[in-house]
């Protein structure tokens, strides 16, 4: 599967009814949208230099609950706000 497939099928997987929307605004245009790591161990996945066809797979292979517990998805705006730390209490509040 294309990189790009396996990005939207993970997506797909995050979100409660499988169509993938920013947590915050809603926007659902697939190309301005991220795979958000809830606790930022995205560093710990770039750490150990996982390619994004392994990273992707792990995703789809994940148990759902623990998938959802883990990963969100937000605009590409809204990961770097929360990455900056402008969010991060609203944000969590929204996801649980
Ligand atoms: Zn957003």
């Amino acid at each position: 599967m294309k990189i790009h497939n396996l990005r939207v099928e993970a997506m797909r997987r995050i979100a409660i009814d499988g169509r993938p929307k920013c947590l915050i605004c809603g926007i659902d245009d697939i190309e301005t949208l991220e795979i958000d790591h809830i606790n930022d161990d995205g560093i710990k996945d770039r750490r150990n230099k996982i390619s994004q066809s392994k990273y992707y797979n792990k995703l789809l292979n994940m148990p759902i609950d623990i998938l959802r517990e883990n990963y969100g998805i937000l605009c590409i705006l809204h990961n770097q706000l929360k990455r900056y730390g402008i969010m991060g209490e609203h944000y969590k509040v929204i996801k649980i």
